[in-house]
């Protein structure tokens, strides 16, 4: 029988009646575990329960709320094996992909945890003699937190770390695809002795959960992470009550090979891109617009070392890339590359579903390149969330400047090239809010700012220090000595 893994809501973990089960994605014969499926109603007692921890918490000193996050990040540290195999587990990615997200969240933990001790407020001068004026921090409240499942412990912890070491209490409701590692850090907070009611974890079906808690009183503030369709619902509900809200959705991140680029790092930056991590990342290459003068010898390299990549379970040494997070997952990437071949763009590599063998069990597909991809082709326009890259030719930098800006997104972008002026010149003209320069799209730090711009992103970014202008509000003092 798998383990059953409760809600915590109010200092106790609880069961909901119902349970719902989380598949390996790589071997849909193991359930990796069962999870009590929240309702409503557990939402609005999670909510209830942080309005009524806010007032202490948000009133012990910082440096002491940082305590806990640096004991959370030594227990995360004690289980890092566990957790990393689990999330492969319920995943899909490959192990070394998830002992560096394991790492990368304990990494956030004490990053933030230090943020206790600095929370930095503004001392400005004042124009009136004798007047001092200084601005500090203050938490929001009551922060909801929606993740989703493709890094299934780093944005949990890249949006609990700063709003707990802030002052405020939280509602975490994972993606239901993928709970376990979320509750793993849950469980660590737990452990690290974090007070009654300032963490709560109620998974489940969003729909439900999410019109719950965007319609509880105490909710000030809400940080999500998904698709585009439910970001622009949950902003239209925010708006309805002035809740805060922070959007990071989805992409279409382009990388612009010029000419110029070093072959082997333009090709070795656009797999990673493109196919690590199943393409499942936000920040994914899903677009490689490649310079008239390097196409035809970038193109042959590209396929080539695709096609030495091992696609299998990610618990097995040696994979490069692992399955669809899902069948609904598997179906939307099958479905956009039939729509590729319909429009008209070349097949170049890969394009089936693997279903031999040790393929039977899981949703593995090849990692697929079209080529010849022109700019009103869907593949060319929609996130497809998966391993499938669509090559475009540029005629030169501006029009490859202009065919990278062209999508309503803008999350991440990276350039290729040895010629410094053109690249401070992206830098400058990229609609995005990440670029990358000789390096794949995909790959961020926890303690740089991290977002989009247009269609991608809404409010203030996540991680490094921008990170407390979502979780906190000014107060500002003016002082007659
Ligand atoms: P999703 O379907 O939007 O789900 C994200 C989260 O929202 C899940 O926890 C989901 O719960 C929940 N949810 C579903 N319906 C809801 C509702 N009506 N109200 C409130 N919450 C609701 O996205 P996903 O499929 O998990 O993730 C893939 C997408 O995330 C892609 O578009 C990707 O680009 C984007 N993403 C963006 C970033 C970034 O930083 N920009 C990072 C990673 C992923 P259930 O799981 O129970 O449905």
């Amino acid at each position: 029988m798998p383990e059953l893994f409760r809600n915590y809501i109010n200092g106790e973990w609880v069961e909901s009646g119902a349970v719902f089960e989380n598949r390996n994605p790589a071997r849909t014969d193991e359930v990796v575990g069962l999870f009590a499926r929240g309702a409503a109603g557990d939402m609005v007692c999670a909510a209830a329960a942080a309005e009524a921890a806010f007032p202490s918490w948000a009133a012990m000193n910082p440096p002491a709320r940082g305590a806990y996050l640096y004991r959370a990040a030594d227990i995360l540290e004690k289980r890092f094996e566990q957790i990393a195999a689990e999330m492969t587990r319920e995943e899909g990615k490959t192990l070394p992909e998830s002992k560096g997200e394991v790492r990368r969240s304990i990494n956030i933990f004490r990053y933030f945890a230090g943020e206790g001790s600095r929370l930095a407020g503004l001392q400005t001068p004042s124009e009136r003699e004798r007047v001092h004026t200084f601005s500090i921090r203050k938490p929001l409240g009551v922060a909801g937190l929606i993740t989703p499942w493709n890094f299934p412990i780093a944005i949990p912890a890249w949006k609990i770390a700063p709003a707990l070491v802030c002052g405020n209490t939280v509602v975490l409701k994972p993606a239901s695809a993928a709970p376990l590692c979320a509750w793993r850090m849950v469980e660590a907070l737990v452990e690290a002795g974090i007070p009654k009611g300032v963490v709560n974890f109620v998974a489940g079906p969003g729909g439900e959960l999410g019109s719950a808690l965007l319609s509880a009183p105490p909710l000030k503030a809400v940080s999500f992470t998904g698709s585009c369709a439910i970001g622009n619902w949950l902003h239209q509900e925010a708006s309805k009550r002035r809740i805060r809200i922070q959007l990071e959705m989805g992409g279409k991140n382009p990388a612009i090979i010029l000419s110029d680029a070093d072959l082997n790092t333009a090709v070795e930056t656009t797999v990673n891109g493109a196919f690590f991590a199943t393409g499942q990342r936000c920040t994914a290459t899903s677009r490689a617009i490649v310079e008239e003068g390097i196409y035809d010898r970038f193109v042959e390299a590209l396929v080539e070392r695709t096609r030495r990549l091992k696609v299998g379970d990610g618990l097995q040494p040696g994979i490069d890339v692992g399955p669809a997070i899902d069948e609904a997952q598997l179906e939307t990437v099958l479905r956009y590359i039939e729509t590729g071949k319909r429009e008209g763009a070349r097949l170049a590599q890969g394009g089936r579903r693997l279903t031999e063998g040790s393929y039977a069990g899981g949703y593995f597909v090849e990692p697929t390149i079209f080529t010849d991809v022109t700019e009103e082709m869907t593949i060319a326009r929609e996130e497809i969330f998966g391993p499938v890259l669509s090559v475009m030719r540029a005629r030169d930098y501006e029009d490859a400047v202009r065919m990278a800006n062209d999508t309503p997104f803008g999350l991440s972008a990276s350039i290729q090239t040895s010629n410094i002026s053109r690249a401070f010149d992206y830098i400058y003209r990229a609609e995005t809010g990440l670029v990358m320069v000789n390096l794949p799209s995909a790959g961020i730090e926890y303690q740089v700012p991290f977002g989009g711009t247009k269609d991608s992103s809404f409010g203030p970014k996540e991680q490094g220090p921008a990170a407390l202008e979502f979780y906190t509000d000014y107060k500002t003092v003016y002082l007659k000595y």
